[in-house]
């Protein structure tokens, strides 16, 4: 089995808005077997009018709630067409937003039986002037994320509480069984030169807390090789360290390029297959 299970579609506001065949066509040529499509979901307009930031960042955030079904019958139609060659999933990148869990269900309840199986990731906190995107930018994620909450580790210490909510909370029948990139509140750790980007005792406590409860939530983890080509990155998330815990705590991980353009689809699944390889996985 040879599986992107995280990519992106057409129908992504900050995407390349190449068409979705182009994606697979990439998939079928690197010999995968399965490809999920797990675009983002739409997020509730109340929410929205709360965030503050780059306006930019806010309005790409997620489809439009009028494009869930063209992206449905879209993303059927070309799982009809190339089912002998590659298995399709179909999905959402559903964003966690602890204030919206009853909106959250309310979607995954009305769209859960049209999809396969979906994404549950973290791209929102509580900052400055109202909730902020933590991946749009570097300095961004410094005013609003970073110098909210006072330096990169407590921000980091925030994103992880917040994690353990997500792990927890109940969206219903059809919530997520992955978790996606983990670890996305790093995506900027290299701009912060003069801070600690490590991790904090309470940081790693955190972090073993919410992996405890991916094991007893039986999810699985999105192993994104997004953050390895993102300058201010330069790892995967969940990095090597995390990646090595998740692993002894035999919790399963998925690869997933997060491509938004077609040519970065199966990028980076020569580092995922380091984790599969038996004799490495207590390295
Ligand atoms: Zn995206
Ligand atoms: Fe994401």
């Amino acid at each position: 089995m040879k599986w992107d299970g995280h990519t992106h579609s057409e129908f992504c506001p900050h995407g390349s808005g190449e068409d979705t065949e182009l994606f697979i066509r990439s998939a079928i040529k690197q010999g995968m077997t399965d490809y999920s499509i797990t675009e983002h979901a739409p997020l509730p307009p109340d929410f929205l009018a709360r965030c503050a930031g780059a306006q930019k960042a806010i309005d790409t955030a997620g489809i439009s709630i009028n494009d869930v079904e063209p992206y449905l019958n879209k993303m059927n139609k070309l799982k009809q067409k190339y089912r002998s060659q590659l298995n399709i999933h179909i999905g959402f990148e559903v964003d966690y937003l602890s204030d919206y869990e009853n909106w959250t269900r309310d979607f995954l309840n009305e769209y859960g039986l049209y999809s396969d199986h979906s994404i549950l990731s973290l791209h929102f906190l509580p900052g400055s002037g109202g909730y902020r995107a933590i991946d749009y930018s570097a300095e961004d994620y410094q005013q609003g994320i970073v110098s909210f909450y006072g330096s990169f580790q407590f921000a980091q210490e925030a994103y992880f509480g917040m994690m353990r909510h997500l792990v927890k909370s109940d969206l219903g029948i059809y919530k997520p069984t992955r978790i996606g990139h983990m670890t996305l509140c790093r995506k900027f750790k290299n701009y912060f030169t003069k801070e600690d980007t490590g991790f904090s005792a309470k940081t790693e406590q955190l972090i073993d807390y919410f992996l405890n409860e991916v094991v007893i939530g039986e999810y699985a983890l999105d192993y994104n090789t997004s953050g390895m080509f993102k300058d201010w990155c330069r790892e995967p998330y969940p990095p090597d360290k995390l990646t090595s815990l998740a692993v002894k705590k035999q919790i399963p991980l998925v690869f997933g390029s997060d491509a938004h353009f077609s040519k970065d689809v199966g990028r980076g699944y020569e580092r995922f297959e380091r984790w599969s390889a038996p004799d490495t996985q207590n390295s």
